[in-house]
């Protein structure tokens, strides 16, 4: 007989059991000595455990550990046999779990574990059991099975568990994974691999085909649906339906409290639709407003509703608030988005910019530096209109809240812009005048105001604290004595700037 490659391996390593039953056969010393009579007899007893068309299949399982002697053979198939039979069990007591009392039952038979006696080249199967995405199985799902081939005697099976053929196999589907995943040139080769190592490929292309699907899912809701609740796509789809819009397209931004959509102006009966409007969803999650109580809290024009209201109608009053607050802009000729209608928590209103591209904000337009100069003399104008017509103090003034647009400066973002006798509204007023001061001085507007010059020259008092704290301080002051006089007189100093509100959009507050 001539010795194969493979003898001579599995004759130089040692069982792992310890000392190999070695054949019984009678010989001489001599006989024992002679290397070739070994081999012989380890062949022999190879090919009884191992017929040749496994062994003449090079593979991991072959060399050594598992084959020295015939009672490995035997144990592994009593071990399989066991296994086979506990799984089994457990997945019948899974499926009275699972099923429980209900008339409709759900066999998992096909879950069994035949004995691979009886068994097939499932591979098939297979590829569902390693599948675990919708497996009840997944708890149950067991330990791996023997690396070995039932073959011996009478049993010369290939089955999965063959380690060559099923590696072989397992190269082969992963031609079915994911187009974009990439398994490389292993397609082509003569590669095997382990049940191990494709299964963890598989789990990872299916994890990198769900991350993927996530990440294009949210490219595609931000287009349109980011933060939007159902309800409030209700209330966008029945502006669409009413023909008050036209269509709704991609989200402009996603600020702290709103989004806002982009969408083309359709018609209402006796009101021309701006050709680009944009819609202002006001957040319903409360976490964002939770600090901006103060500014409408203490707004007495809000006063007397605010205490009664739930969250929901808060951020109604938020959307309303920006509203009137427009309205008044627009009024006194400041350039703003112009209000087109307000439903709840929704405000549609013109969109400043062309082709679905809003305007850049002052902080993204980069302007030169007679463009600055120019914004510099108009935001300044636009603050004095804006305390003295509007009697509004816009308390969020930054690069951020203004755009340019038509080579002019617009003002947006106005919910919370309070009277300038709200409790705070000259600290409101002072911090918009260091926003704006700070950012021309910063652009090289040579002729922008500092702070406190600003605040003076928009609110036409003369504070001459020569530095923050003590001009703070005197601004505090004049709050404590306009609280006062509220106090005492139950009004407040500066009059009440009446809204038009009849002429308004409606105003819908219950569902
Ligand atoms: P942020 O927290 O970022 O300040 P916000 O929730 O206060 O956002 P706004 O500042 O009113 O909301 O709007 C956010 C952005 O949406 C603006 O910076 C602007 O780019 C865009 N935007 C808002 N209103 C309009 C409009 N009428 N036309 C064009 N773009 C607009
Ligand atoms: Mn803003």
């Amino acid at each position: 007989m001539e010795p194969v490659g493979i003898i001579t391996a599995a004759a130089v390593r040692p069982s792992p059991w310890g000392i190999a039953t070695g054949p019984a056969n009678q010989c001489s010393l001599t006989d024992v000595m002679s290397e070739e009579l070994a081999r012989e007899l380890q062949l022999e007893e190879e090919t009884r455990a191992f017929p040749q068309e496994v062994l003449a299949d090079e593979g991991p399982f072959l060399s050594g550990d598992n084959i020295d002697t015939s009672s490995d053979e035997v144990l592994a198939q009593m071990l399989q046999t066991q296994f086979d039979r506990e799984y089994d069990a457990q997945l019948l007591r899974e499926e009275k779990k699972f099923n429980g009392d209900s008339k409709v039952s759900i066999s998992f038979e096909n879950y069994r574990k035949v004995h691979p006696c009886n068994e097939s080249d499932s591979s098939d199967d297979e590829v569902d059991w390693q599948d675990t995405r919708h497996d009840p199985y997944k708890a149950v799902k067991p330990t791996p099975v023997p690396k070995k081939g039932f073959v011996g005697k009478g049993k010369d099976i290939t089955t999965k568990h063959d380690e060559v053929v099923c590696g072989r196999k397992n190269t082969a589907r992963m031609e079915n994974f994911a187009p974009e995943f990439q398994v490389g040139d292993g397609i082509g080769m003569d590669l095997k691999l382990s049940n191990q190592v494709f299964n963890a490929l598989k789990e990872h292309s299916i994890s990198e085909q769900r991350r993927s699907a996530r990440v294009h899912d949210k490219k595609e809701v931000s287009t349109a649906e980011k933060v939007v609740d159902p309800k409030t796509r209700l209330l966008l789809y029945k502006m669409v339906n009413s023909g008050v819009l036209e269509s709704i397209n991609g989200c402009v931004s996603t600020g702290k409290e709103s989004v806002v959509f982009h969408a083309n102006g359709g018609s209402m009966e006796d009101k021309e639709m701006p050709p680009e409007c944009a819609i202002k969803v006001f957040k319903t999650t409360l976490n964002e407003f939770k600090n901006r109580d103060k500014y409408i809290k203490d707004d007495y024009r809000f006063k007397n509703r605010f205490s009664k209201l739930n969250p929901r109608k808060i951020i109604r009053m938020w959307a309303e608030k920006e509203m009137h607050n427009l309205k008044r802009l627009h009024k006194a000729g400041i350039p703003c988005p112009e209000v087109v209608i307000l439903k709840k928590h929704v405000l549609v209103m013109s969109f400043i910019g062309k082709d679905q591209v809003p305007a850049p904000t002052l902080k993204e337009a980069k302007l030169g530096s007679e463009d600055s100069k120019q914004a510099y003399y108009e935001v300044l104008s636009m603050m004095k209109q804006l305390y003295e017509q509007c009697s509004l103090v816009h308390a969020d003034l930054s690069e951020y809240n203004m755009l340019w647009h038509d080579g002019k400066v617009w003002l947006i973002d106005v919910s919370q812009s309070v009277e300038p006798t709200h409790p705070h509204g000259l600290e409101f007023l002072y911090r918009d005048c260091r926003n704006v001061s700070q950012f021309f001085q910063k652009a090289g507007v040579t002729e922008a105001l500092n702070e406190r010059e600003l605040f003076n020259a928009v609110s036409g008092l003369n504070i001459t604290s020569d530095n923050q704290v003590d001009f703070m301080a005197e601004i505090e002051a004049l709050e404590k004595v306009n609280e006062d006089h509220v106090q005492c007189h139950g009004k407040k100093i500066s009059a009440f700037h009446k809204d038009d509100d009849d002429e308004g959009p409606p105003i819908i507050y219950d569902e």
